[in-house]
């Protein structure tokens, strides 16, 4: 009998070297990055480091102040990944803490859900109702019936509450919405997930192949720094994109390939690496398991068989398999970010995957780094009560590989809108957009509609809050303490802090007091044994051997690194932590659930006639749906376009900047949106920044600036392996008087 293997299964190996191989001490770094005070004209000015969350990247800020005010952002030389630079947006973040349209104070709902009627109340009184509604909730249906929507770093707090309080339901959309299949497809094949920052070796890499990431356009500091650096000393790059991207403009190969035939290419690329001995035999004899299954598999799948699917030459196809041969192993083969794409998506990453294993790149210089293990501490809790109805999002069963950490937040919606397989009626939001991150917005707000209660905790009065019973208003990266940024994933890992660099303004408060606070209220105190912030600090970094002044002073503090197969030490654990100890080609696992053991493709459905499909992507200078209503970004960028090519463009008649109507498969309309007509995209093609099309008058540079293309995400094509939505499978049509053009 074959027992039921389990993602846990999967992956427990990889977490359980977490805890072996640990760093050495902490070696202290440059100079002392916060330094002391200096004088600008008659104004004395602190220097304060911390971390940026003006996106997840965490580069290593240093905030000069006066007078209990931020005069100016600027990057944290010391930091040892982003090494002194700050993006736009990073050099922004001032606009965020000084954004007039901040919340100020809690809010309590008085009008209709949408309304967004409120009135303001004090703590005292918000996390006293809070609590009260959420023992209600407990008494009435069980702890299960809450939900947390949590993102980002700081929703440790709030996981360890909830976790507390008696739910296993908990949903991030960094999984089912994001990175999901790409971690779920890397581990099946070497046994360890990526993580965040990604650990791509572009610096010392020969060639990088980008496959629909637009490094350039979403910009991350260190990465877009490494890329360009790259480039400069002549490292060639592939980009696989149905867009002419910033990346494209600057590749050695351009790969203009029909949307949702990815799994056709990776496939070709391996038949020629094979079929032409040109991959890293050594190393696959070494460490591959399944290559003559794999061989006997892609045999088929030639240049010429993927020409007409990919609609890329076979020639093309052909040449750059070469190319990734002869760089091999310092080929930098991108995983990607937003992987979830087609529905098939942890496959594609399986393939990805498994193309790296061919080119000897994983652990290998110019390739991916392997993670070195920082030692760090954690407080002793009670263990968490067990729930007996189990998840209600399907990770672990409907989804059999889905994150239980970060969770199906599709799932959750689903089983609040069906109330199967129990009713939900609290949500708890923190950090997360849910009407903007989660497709299918229609299904979202039915799925409100079923709530008794929903507390959202964020720091701008975004659609969401229109919603929500409370608005608890949290303090800014800047007003505020979190768990600090601990990665191991690169040339030199780091521990970086985030600390508040000013107190924080109006009625705000940071998650942690949040949380904390409440779980004085609910009798949780245990599961918050410390004091503040500084006890919590020293509790982690200390068996890191850091010096916590230090850290506060500096930033950051970095340690010696082992990020090559040839650096490991014996008690780094195994290099390959998948069930078989070898870079899985061929997946037993993936066998054993009843899914492809080995990649293979599907054609995906194309845009009907007069419909193209909708493609989205990011601006270097806004991040998400979140930083719209900044003012500084929101004058160098506010509003997106509809990117429609050129000979498309002439047959609709339409012009560069003309305003038009987007209409998708099912009837969703956009709001207008200006045209760029561009020979750079395919003519099957329409592209939007995601983010804008904001639909809170309470924004106020933001609101209806552009067009949303989450509004236009009617549908999803869902990955059985790990419920990630797929997007890409939505189909727009520009109307004019209520007609299709
Ligand atoms: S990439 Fe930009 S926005 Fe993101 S953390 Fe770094 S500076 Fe901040």
């Amino acid at each position: 009998m074959t027992s039921k293997l389990t993602r846990r299964d999967f992956l427990s190996r990889s977490a359980a070297i977490g805890a072996l191989g640990a760093a050495g001490g902490a070696a202290p770094i440059g100079h002392a990055a916060g330094g002391p005070p200096g004088w600008r004209g008659l104004t004395r000015v602190e220097r304060v480091a911390t971390n940026c969350e003006m996106c997840f990247w965490r580069c290593g800020v240093l905030a000069e102040v006066a007078h209990g005010k931020v005069l100016k952002l600027e990057g944290n030389p010391d930091h040892p990944l982003t090494k002194g630079r700050l993006c736009a947006r990073g050099n922004a973040g001032t606009q965020l803490l000084y954004d007039p349209d901040r919340l100020k104070q809690p809010l309590l709902r008085t009008g209709a859900r949408g309304e967004g009627q409120f009135k303001p109340i004090s703590w005292d009184r918000a996390l006293d109702f809070f609590a009260a509604r959420l023992t209600e909730l407990k008494g009435k249906y069980g702890p299960e019936s809450v939900a947390l929507f949590p993102h980002g770093v700081a929703s440790t707090f709030f996981s360890t509450l909830m976790k507390a309080f008696g739910t296993p339901n908990a949903a991030e959309p960094a999984f089912a919405q994001c990175r999901g299949p790409r971690e779920v497809g890397y581990a099946l094949t070497f046994g360890s997930e990526l993580g965040s920052p990604e650990p791509v070796d572009l610096e010392e890499s020969k060639l990088i192949v980008l496959i629909g990431t637009h490094i350039g356009e979403n910009v991350f500091t260190s990465q877009v720094t490494a890329f360009a650096e790259a480039l400069a000393h002549g490292t060639k790059l592939i980009v696989v994109d149905p867009r002419f991207s910033t990346a494209a403009s600057k590749a050695d190969w351009w790969l203009p390939i029909r949307p949702g035939t990815d799994i056709a290419l990776l496939l070709a690329w391996m038949n020629v690496l094979l079929a032409e001995g040109i991959y890293d035999k050594e190393y696959i004899a070494q460490y591959g398991l399944g290559l003559s299954e794999l061989e006997a598999h892609v045999r088929e799948f030639t240049p010429e068989w993927a020409e007409p699917i990919t609609e890329l030459p076979a020639t093309q196809i052909r040449a750059t398999a070469r190319a990734m041969g002869e760089a091999k192993p310092a080929v930098a083969l991108h995983p990607g970010r937003h992987t979830t794409w087609y529905g098939d998506d942890t496959q594609r990453a399986r393939a990805m995957a498994i193309l790296t294993a061919l080119l000897g790149s994983w652990g290998r210089k110019g390739g991916i780094f392997l993670p070195t293990a920082i030692k760090t501490g954690k407080f002793p809790l009670p263990p968490f009560p067990e729930s007996k109805r189990g998840r209600a999002d399907g990770a672990g069963t409907t989804y059999p590989l889905a994150s239980e950490e970060q969770g199906v937040t599709n799932g959750l919606v689903e089983a609040t809108r069906a109330a199967k397989p129990y009713p939900i009626k609290g949500w708890v939001v923190y950090g997360q957009n849910v009407l903007e991150s989660i497709p299918q917005r229609e299904k979202t707000l039915e799925a409100i509609k079923q709530l008794d209660l929903l507390v959202v905790v964020d720091l701008l009065p975004v659609e969401q809050t229109r919603y929500a019973d409370l608005v608890l208003p949290e303090a800014t990266y800047l007003e505020r303490y979190d768990v600090p940024a601990i990665v191991g994933s690169a040339h030199k890992p780091f521990i970086a802090i985030r600390q508040p660099v000013v107190e924080p303004l109006y009625d705000t408060k940071p998650g942690w007091w949040i949380a904390k606070q409440m779980a004085g209220r609910l009798g949780l105190e245990d599961y918050f044994p410390w004091d503040g912030p500084d006890q919590h600090l020293a509790q982690l970094v200390g068996p890191a051997g850091v010096d916590l002044d230090e850290l506060k002073v500096r930033g950051a503090v970095a340690f010696e690194g082992r990020p090559y197969v040839e650096n490991r030490l014996p008690d780094d654990g195994p290099l390959f932590p998948t069930q078989s100890g070898k870079i899985e080609l061929f997946s037993p696992a993936l066998k054993q659930l009843g899914f492809d053991p080995l990649p293979r493709y599907k054609p995906v459905t194309d845009p009907p006639l007069g419909y193209f499909r909708l493609i989205y992507g990011r601006a270097p200078v806004h991040s998400f749906a979140r930083s719209e209503n900044n003012a500084l970004l929101s004058s160098l960028m506010p509003e997106n376009e509809a990117w429609i090519n050129r000979d498309a463009a002439r047959d609709l008649s339409l012009s560069e900047g003309q305003e038009v109507v987007l209409e998708n498969q099912d009837g969703r309309k956009s709001l207008p949106v200006r045209v760029r007509v561009t020979a750079g995209i395919r003519k099957d093609c329409l592209y939007m920044v995601h983010g804008f099309g904001q639909q809170s008058p309470s924004l106020h540079r933001a609101y209806q600036r552009g067009a949303s293309d989450a509004q236009l995400t009617s549908r999803v094509a869902v990955d059985p392996l790990m419920g990630g939505t797929g997007m890409r499978v939505n189909f727009v049509r520009v109307v004019q008087n209520g007609e299709g053009v």
